[in-house]
C-alpha cells in the first residue's frame, strides 16, 4: 500500500476543501482525492455565488441551521482567506397579493431560523433599495451576501494545502473496500488507505456510498442555467433580487444576482438531467431567461445578455416530487469510519464552513484530534482585483512585481499575478507530475 493516511476526503468542491482545511488545524493526515485535473470543477464553480441568509428552509432542518451558521462564519473565513464577500442584502419581490402572503410565511420562517433584519417593504422603501424593481411588496434580508464561490473553493484548498493536506487531483475513485479499520482506495493509479474516508463527492455521493454497499440514496441532477448580462449594467442592481417563492419548485425561482466581480446573472432554470455533466445551455431557456429577466429588471436590453453557463444540482428528490430534502451528513455505524455528505444542494455554499464543523465533530469521536500550533489559517495578498486598486496601489504592486501589472485577460482587466490565488499553476498540472501533490503531511 502507497499512501496511509488518517482521513480521505473524496471530492474537491467547496465542501471536500472545507472539510479538509478544518481538519488541517489538527494533527491528522489528511488527502484530499479529486477526479477533475484542478479544484472546483464541478458544481461548486457553477452556481449563483449567494450566501444565503436562511429564509428558505423549514425550522430545524439541517439545510436551515448550516445555511445561518455558515452565513455567520463566512464574513471571517473570507477575511483570512482573503475572498471577496459583499453582504449587500437581498429583495424577494412579490407581484401579486397571493404573493405577499408567501413573503410573510418566508419572513416568519427566516426569523425562526434566527435570520436577522427582516422587514416587508412597501414600493416607496422597495424603490429607495432597489429603483425599477417591479412588484407590489418585498422581503428584504439584509444579512444576504455574494461571493466567488471558485475564489473561495481555491482559497479554502490552498489553505488547507499549506497546511499540510495532500490533493492527488487527477484521481477518481474507482472502488473503495473496507479491510479491517481501514478503507483501501483505488484511485487514479494508486492504491490509498484511510481510517476515516469522507464522501463528499456531490453529484456522484450516490454513486460513491454504492461502491461500500450502501444503495440508500439516489441523486437525481437538476440543472440550472444561466445568462450573464455586460458589466456595462454594473450598479444597476443594488441588491438581489428573486421572485417570491411557489410551492414544488426544484430551485428558488429565476432570480438577478450581482457578482463580486461586477456582472449580472440571470437564472438558474430547473431542469433535471440524467447525466450529471450535461453542462448544456438551450435556446428555450435562453428566451425563458430573457423573458423572466425582464419581469424583474424592466429596462434590460437583449444586447445586455453576453453569455451563458450551466450547472447541476444534487437533487434527492426526483422530477415528480421536486422541491428540495434535508441534506444528509451521516457517521455510518454499518461502515464504521464512512462519513457521507449526500444532497448537498443549496445552500451548500453559504453552509460550507458550517458543514466542515459538523463533519469534524464526527471525525473527532471516530480520530483523536489534537489541535495543531503550527496551523496559520490566512493566505497571504490582497482581496479583490488589480483594478479596483487606486494608481498609488497599483504602482507599488508593480514596482514590487511587474507581473501584477501585466494584463493577461482585457475583457475581466486580470493580471497575470493576482495575489489571492497565489500558487495555483502546479496544482493544474494533472497526475503525471509530483508537484501537484503538494507537500506532504
Ligand atoms: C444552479 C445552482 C445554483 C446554486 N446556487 C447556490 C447559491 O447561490 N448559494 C449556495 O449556498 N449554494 C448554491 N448552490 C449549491 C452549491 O453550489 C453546492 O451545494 C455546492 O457547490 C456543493 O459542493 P460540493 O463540494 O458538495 O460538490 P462539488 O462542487 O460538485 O464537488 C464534488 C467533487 O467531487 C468530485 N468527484 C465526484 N466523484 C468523484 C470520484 N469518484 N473520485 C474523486 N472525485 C470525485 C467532483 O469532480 C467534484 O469536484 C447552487 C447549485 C446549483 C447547481
Amino acid at each position: 500500500m502507497e499512501n496511509h493516511y488518517d482521513v480521505a476526503v473524496i471530492g474537491a468542491g467547496v465542501v471536500g476543501n472545507a472539510i479538509a482545511r478544518e481538519l488541517s488545524k489538527y494533527a491528522v493526515s489528511v488527502a484530499v482525492l479529486e477526479k477533475e485535473l484542478d479544484v472546483a470543477m464541478g458544481t461548486s464553480s457553477r452556481n449563483s455565488g449567494v450566501i444565503h441568509s436562511g429564509i428558505h428552509y423549514k425550522p430545524g432542518t439541517l439545510r436551515a441551521r448550516l445555511n445561518v451558521e455558515g452565513n455567520a462564519l463566512m464574513a471571517g473565513l473570507c477575511q483570512d482567506l482573503k475572498v471577496k464577500i459583499d453582504y449587500i442584502g437581498k429583495l424577494t419581490v412579490a407581484q401579486d397579493e397571493e404573493e405577499v402572503k408567501s413573503l410573510y410565511a418566508l419572513k416568519d420562517q427566516g426569523e425562526a431560523n434566527g435570520v436577522p433584519g427582516l422587514e416587508i417593504l412597501d414600493p416607496g422603501a422597495m424603490e429607495k433599495i432597489q429603483p425599477n424593481v417591479g412588484g407590489i411588496r418585498a422581503l428584504h434580508s439584509p444579512s444576504t451576501g455574494i461571493i466567488c464561490p471558485y475564489s473561495l473553493t481555491i482559497a479554502l484548498a490552498e489553505n488547507a494545502r499549506a497546511n499540510g493536506c495532500r490533493f492527488y487531483l487527477g484521481h477518481e475513485v474507482t472502488s473503495i473496500q473496507k479491510t479491517g479499520d481501514r478503507f483501501d482506495i483505488r484511485a487514479g493509479n494508486k492504491s490509498f488507505s484511510a481510517r476515516v474516508l469522507i464522501n463528499s463527492t456531490g453529484l456522484y455521493s450516490d454513486h460513491v456510498a454504492r461502491m461500500l454497499g450502501i444503495g440508500d440514496y439516489r441523486i437525481y441532477p437538476c440543472r440550472g442555467e444561466y445568462l450573464i448580462l455586460d458589466k456595462r449594467l454594473k450598479g444597476i442592481l443594488n441588491v438581489l433580487v428573486y421572485p417570491a417563492p411557489h410551492h414544488g419548485k426544484a430551485g428558488l425561482g429565476i432570480h438577478l444576482t450581482n457578482t463580486v466581480s461586477g456582472n449580472i446573472l440571470i437564472g438558474p432554470s430547473n431542469e433535471y438531467r440524467e447525466d450529471p455533466e450535461d453542462y448544456a445551455c438551450t435556446a428555450d431557456i435562453m428566451a425563458q431567461l430573457r423573458r423572466e429577466g425582464h419581469v424583474l429588471l424592466p429596462e434590460l436590453k437583449t444586447t445586455d445578455f453576453i453569455r451563458s453557463f450551466s450547472g447541476l444540482r444534487a437533487k434527492q428528490t426526483p422530477p415528480e416530487i421536486g422541491g428540495f430534502k434535508d441534506f444528509v451528513i451521516e457517521s455510518r455505524e454499518d461502515v464504521k469510519g464512512l462519513i457521507n455528505l449526500i444532497g448537498i444542494e443549496s445552500p451548500g455554499l453559504t453552509s460550507s464552513p458550517a458543514i466542515a464543523l459538523m463533519v469534524r465533530d464526527m471525525v473527532e469521536r471516530l480520530l483523536p484530534l489534537v489541535p495543531k500550533k503550527e496551523f496559520n489559517g490566512t493566505r497571504p495578498g490582497m482581496t479583490g482585483h488589480f483594478y479596483e486598486l487606486s494608481d498609488e496601489e497599483k504602482a507599488d504592486l508593480v514596482a514590487k512585481d511587474p507581473d501584477y501589472g501585466e494584463v493577461v485577460c482585457r475583457c475581466e482587466q486580470i493580471t497575470k499575478k493576482r495575489s489571492w490565488t497565489p500558487s495555483r499553476t502546479p496544482w493544474a498540472q494533472g497526475p503525471s507530475t509530483a508537484s501537484n501533490t503538494g507537500p506532504g503531511p
